[in-house]
């Protein structure tokens, strides 16, 4: 206890706001590396409980509210380690109801975060990394290139700040915001942790599903991983010239490949797999393609969600190839696959007036403040 009473007070200033960026982010923090910290500076352990609970249940952003904490203690924890709600900079809501954040993290890059609330439950969206290196034709995340993966704190603190911002208690999670989770897998899997930790925010594995543009090597680690996680892929084409077209990852990881990592995932957890399928008009829209889907995934547990495009500002040239296919070319596919018996559901964007999808805001307050 000696060593915390002893530890300064930091001095205000440049320089303290140096030390304060290089400290770690105390919510990226697992229960066991907070209890491993109190067990090191020698106090009970119901200590790292207490805090725990300050940081994932009350939602507190600044050490200080910890009111059944030492003082000591807050000093020490003031010296180890930053405790900063994100920086809201824009909120839109869609009239539809969604909700669309843009935060600023501590070196000054931009987040994004969606919260779609529903009668029956409220769902978010959540970013893992700033930017992103695959360049998808039709997403706005991938036009500026990756700039870094975000931080296990920063992954979970765009769900503490949306829910603080609302008000309301989120109890479904989609990784699917910019970037692609199973390039920031560790993070990714810390941050899961945090989530599904039933000492603090407590949302089960079962209502968090990771959205990966089709990295192999990451879906064989989560296949071996024992968390009940939900599984999407980006599918968009059902052969590798057409959806290599739309999606460069499709060079390194083809369809045949990913379609074997997918089949081998379901096997190993016993878990469907739901394909996401953008519906967009004379590229991927056709009943051969549809046939050609089926072809792929009828023979193992999955189940496909045909989605309407929504039309992307700021796409440059993209914007004149891609567009929404007519509402029969949608029905003609879906027949074909039901035909097959996979299950199918027809999903609409939402937010299309608040730039809801990955990267469409960043991008337009980048474009603006740049
Ligand atoms: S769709 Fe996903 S993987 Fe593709 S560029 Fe956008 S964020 Fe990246």
């Amino acid at each position: 206890m000696a060593d915390l009473i002893k530890s300064p007070e930091p001095k205000k200033g440049k320089k303290t706001k140096r030390i304060m960026d290089r400290k770690s982010d105390i919510r990226g923090l697992s229960y066991e590396e907070l209890e491993k910290i109190i067990i090191r500076e020698g106090l009970p352990l119901y200590r790292a409980r207490q805090i725990y609970s300050w940081l994932y249940l009350k939602k507190v952003d600044c050490f200080r509210q910890m009111s059944n904490v030492p003082s000591d203690l807050i000093n020490r924890l003031e010296s180890l380690f930053q405790l900063t709600a994100l920086d809201c900079m824009k909120k839109m809501e869609s009239k539809d109801g969604s909700l669309k954040f843009l935060f600023k993290l501590n070196d000054g890059h931009f987040v994004e975060s969606v919260l779609i609330p529903s009668k029956k439950r409220n769902t978010i969206c959540i970013s893992t990394q700033i930017g992103c290196p695959w360049h998808c034709l039709f997403c706005a995340s991938g036009k500026d290139g990756f700039t870094r993966n975000l931080k296990a704190g920063e992954i979970v603190g765009q769900l503490i700040s949306v829910q603080q911002i609302t008000g309301k208690q989120v109890n479904n999670i989609v990784f699917m915001g910019m970037g692609e989770p199973l390039n920031n897998y560790f993070r990714l899997m810390k941050a899961i942790g945090i989530i599904n930790d039933e000492r603090g925010i407590n949302i089960g594995a079962r209502r968090m599903t990771i959205s990966t543009c089709g990295i192999i090597p990451g879906i064989k680690r989560l296949a071996e991983n024992p968390l009940q996680v939900e599984l999407s892929v980006s599918l968009h084409a059902a052969d590798d010239k057409t959806r290599t077209f739309l999606m460069p990852v499709n060079r390194q990881f083809p369809i045949k490949k990913l379609i074997a990592a997918c089949r081998q995932y379901t096997e190993k957890k016993n878990r469907q797999i739901t394909f996401e399928y953008l519906m967009l008009k004379g590229i991927n829209d056709s009943k051969e393609q549809a046939k050609k889907l089926c072809s792929l995934i009828s023979d193992f547990k999955s189940k496909v969600n045909l989605i309407i495009y929504n039309p992307i500002p700021n796409l440059g040239n993209n914007s004149f190839i891609l567009f929404p296919s007519e509402e029969a070319a949608v029905l003609s596919f879906q027949r074909v696959l039901k035909k097959s018996y996979i299950p199918v559901t027809v999903r609409y964007s939402k937010g299309q007036d608040i730039a809801a999808a990955c990267g469409q805001l960043r991008r337009q307050f980048s474009n603006r403040i740049s």
